[in-house]
């Protein structure tokens, strides 16, 4: 828990967000500014800051991240018609908040390459 993380505050329940999955590893949400119909994140409960500090350990929460989110497309009757998962790593990725999370974005087709 890192107290002035934001992705930690929704994680404790500090800050609201409106939460679509949560177990003992992981916690799902929607996200404040969708890009898409369906735009979650899926986050770790443990705070990690960026992809780059990934360690062995963390192999089965992100192993966990990406099997959710593509339970939650289908769920959603998003996995005939595809989806997409993006995680962002600092300036040059595009990386916001510091806390990693998996964007499930579904709903829409999808351009590439991205901007
Ligand atoms: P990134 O640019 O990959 O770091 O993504 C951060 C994402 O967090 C953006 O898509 C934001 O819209 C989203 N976001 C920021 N604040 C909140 C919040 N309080 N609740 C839900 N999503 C948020
Ligand atoms: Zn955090």
């Amino acid at each position: 828990m890192s107290e002035d993380c934001l992705f930690c505050r929704i994680v404790s329940g500090d800050i609201p967000a409106t939460i679509v999955h949560q177990d003992e590893r992981l916690v799902a949400f929607k996200d404040i500014n969708p890009q898409a119909p369906t735009h979650f994140l899926v986050i770790p409960r443990a705070h990690i800051a960026t992809l780059n500090e990934l360690s062995a350990e963390d192999d089965t929460v992100v192993g966990d991240m990406v099997r959710r989110a593509s339970l939650l497309a289908r769920e959603l009757s998003h996995a005939e018609n595809g989806y997409r998962m993006v995680l962002n790593c600092n300036a040059d990725g595009g990386q916001t908040v510091f806390h990693i999370h998996l964007h499930l974005l579904a709903g829409r087709p999808m351009t590439w390459p991205p901007g």
